[in-house]
């Protein structure tokens, strides 16, 4: 049975159960009657599901394996984390977050004004938010806002510059020195050792972010003579996302382990945490071969313990908190994009649309008996006269002697042929095979959007795991490639030999057949974009009760027409006008008719971008 890499990728959340896949919580629903029950409220197009108790599953292993580790190497500090904003700020998302979280006094990180005040306003009071990126007078003002608000705010410092403005700040919103409220202060130090992979710049000396020795030896002089050391309270670091090995953050673990204790040994008082960023790795392989990440969870937890123990005993310092600001890990899981498979496109590729005549020309002929007559024993050969006779007519095509019916006879012939020598074939592992499928790939054309829900996959070629959701207990027998509805050819996921994903002949005119993409929960949904006005897709979050029944919450459908416009600055309010002309004072149509034109464009202009699919046996009922 193909699992589509469900035990590489999967993680125990799912499971393929007879032809479904199903959610391994609750009563184990299955994806396809969650969808079914979503479209039978009149939904079309992708739909986003939002699993909260795949939130509390990832906060809850992270917050356990580190206190794990702690109590088993007896380590004094404490473990804390927060939520960096900019991997997915949508607002069901991060409620979810908050509410599965509360038992941990996890907190949240912000990088723009934005995310500042969704921090400030949505972080518990006396849970962590950290502050990183640049940052002006505004910013840091916000900052100290939020301080003098109760909240624990941490803000990290990227450079001198910014820290004269908070000291700047500090004198104007502390005039009166009795009452001294201020964020806490933090820097981000510019390590040695550098990150990996595709995100290696956010470490190193290269990196855009971080102070050198000498500017930290600056900061920290200039925080002694304002009478602010105490207020110096975190080292920070991220040495990049998706980190797919461990020993990188060892070296930076060492490296900002020894700055820690070395500022404590200055007599930097108030210094009681290190920070070390996001960047655990998410797996994201349908295929073993090609894994992702070297580590786990809980020897990530391990090293990071062990190794700030090791310093601080040998520097003898106290041993610090510990921060994390994973994201990826955290929220990558909670999102299953579904998405309606609208068309194959070489499904007229079937013996029913021949167009033979009753004199073919003998190649043709020829193909036609390679057809019926092909075997096990034969199959090589006459899958090679096949290929070789394609070459020919196409030849005879260009150069006239033969027509456009001939020639669409032996595409599909050939076609047919390649396809019945590779089941033929099945057990043989070859080059050629393997080049063979690629030639009769069928092109699934699927209505969503890769640059709205995917821009990862266009943008840095990451893979996410996709499999269908339904017909599960049948071997798929078609080399798929993927396309979306934007008409862009980067919109398509091509086949890859190596990595082949195998999909189902369906007729999509009498069955509906989904497709699933997971693991799109981080990054994904804030940077997906709007090419050919194709916004984000209908979100439903799936919730379950104490039965174990799943129910729904904060249903929010995709944008309609008239507002994606708006949100583009068009003048809808002219639009609208405009397109009612066009109907009034057309002189081609008469009033009753324009009466029922205007009522079908007013409808179309509430619905969403998206095609609508509407199985045959449906459309009379109107659904
Ligand atoms: C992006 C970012 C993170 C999150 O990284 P992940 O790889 O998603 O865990 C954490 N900290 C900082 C400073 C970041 O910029």
């Amino acid at each position: 049975m193909e699992d589509y890499g469900l035990s590489v990728w999967g993680d125990n959340n799912f499971s393929i159960e007879g032809d479904t896949v199903n959610i391994l919580y609750g009563n184990n629903p299955s994806l396809l009657d969650i969808t079914k029950n979503i479209r039978d409220m009149g939904y079309r197009g992708p739909i986003l599901l939002r699993f909260p108790h795949l939130i509390k599953k990832q906060i809850d292993s992270l917050f356990q394996e580190f206190y794990r580790a702690k109590n088993e190497f007896e380590y004094q500090g404490d473990f804390k984390a927060v939520f960096p904003l900019k991997v997915n700020q949508y607002p069901s998302f991060i409620h979810s977050l908050l509410d599965v979280s509360s038992e941990y006094n996890y907190g949240l990180e912000a990088g723009s004004k934005a995310e500042l005040i969704i921090a400030m306003a949505l972080t518990p009071k006396g849970a962590p938010i950290t502050v990183n990126g640049f940052k002006d007078r505004e910013m840091i003002s916000l900052a100290f806002i939020a301080a003098k608000g109760g909240h624990n705010i941490t803000l990290t410092i990227e450079g001198i510059n910014e820290l004269e403005t908070i000291l700047e700040v500090d004198k104007e919103f502390n005039k009166d020195d009795t009452n001294r409220v201020t964020p806490n202060i933090g820097m981000r130090i510019r390590l040695h050792s550098s990150g990996i992979g595709v995100w290696a710049k956010s470490g190193g000396y290269g990196s855009k972010f971080g102070l050198t020795s000498t500017e930290l030896l600056e900061a920290y002089e200039m925080l002694k003579k304002e009478n602010l050391v105490d207020k110096f309270a975190m080292i920070h670091f991220h040495i990049g996302s998706q980190m797919s090995e461990i020993a990188p953050l060892k070296k930076a673990l060492r490296e900002a382990g020894n700055i820690y204790a070395e500022l404590k040994r200055r007599g930097a008082n108030g210094l009681r945490a290190i920070n070390i960023g996001g960047g655990l790795a998410v797996e994201y392989s349908q295929h073993k071969a090609n894994a992702n990440r070297n580590y786990s969870i809980k020897e990530f937890a391990n090293d990071v313990v062990f190794l700030m123990q090791e310093i601080s005993k040998s520097k003898g310092v106290e041993e610090p908190d510990i921060y994390t600001e994973s994201g990826r890990f955290i929220a990558s899981s909670h999102t299953v994009l579904i998405a309606p498979v609208l068309e194959l496109f070489s499904q007229e590729y079937n013996e029913r649309s021949l167009r033979l005549k009753e004199n073919n020309p003998p190649l043709i002929q020829e193909l036609y008996d390679l057809y019926n007559s092909i075997s096990r024993h034969n199959a090589r050969e006459y899958l090679h006269d096949a290929l070789d006779h394609m070459e020919s007519l196409l030849t005879l095509f260009d150069l006239g002697y033969i027509d456009l019916e001939d020639r669409s006879n032996s595409e599909i012939l050939v076609n047919l042929i390649i396809k019945k020598a590779i089941s033929l074939l099945e057990n043989e592992d070859s080059q050629e095979m393997k080049r063979l499928q690629d030639r009769i790939e069928e092109r699934y054309l699927v209505n969503f959007s890769i640059f709205q829900s995917l821009p990862d996959f266009w943008g840095l070629g990451q893979n996410f795991p996709v499999m269908p959701i339904s017909k599960l207990s049948s071997r798929p027998t078609r080399s798929a490639s993927i396309w979306d509805i934007t008409c862009d050819s980067d919109g398509e996921i091509a086949f890859d030999a190596k990595a082949p994903l195998l999909l189902h002949d369906v007729d999509v005119k009498k069955e509906e057949y989904f497709l699933a993409f997971f693991l799109t929960g981080a990054y994904q949904e804030v940077l997906g974009m709007r090419h050919n006005l194709f916004t984000h897709p209908t979100e439903v979050t799936v919730k379950f009760n104490e039965n174990g029944d799943y129910f729904f919450e904060n249903i929010i459908e995709a944008q309609n027409l008239m507002d994606v416009l708006d949100d583009l600055d068009y003048d809808t309010g002219k639009i609208d006008k405009a397109l009612k002309t066009l109907i009034d004072e057309s002189s081609l149509i008469d009033d009753t008719q324009k009466q029922e034109l205007l009522g079908k464009l007013y409808l179309y202009l509430s619905e969403n971008s998206y095609l609508k699919t509407i199985i045959a046996e449906n459309y009379d009922r109107g659904i």
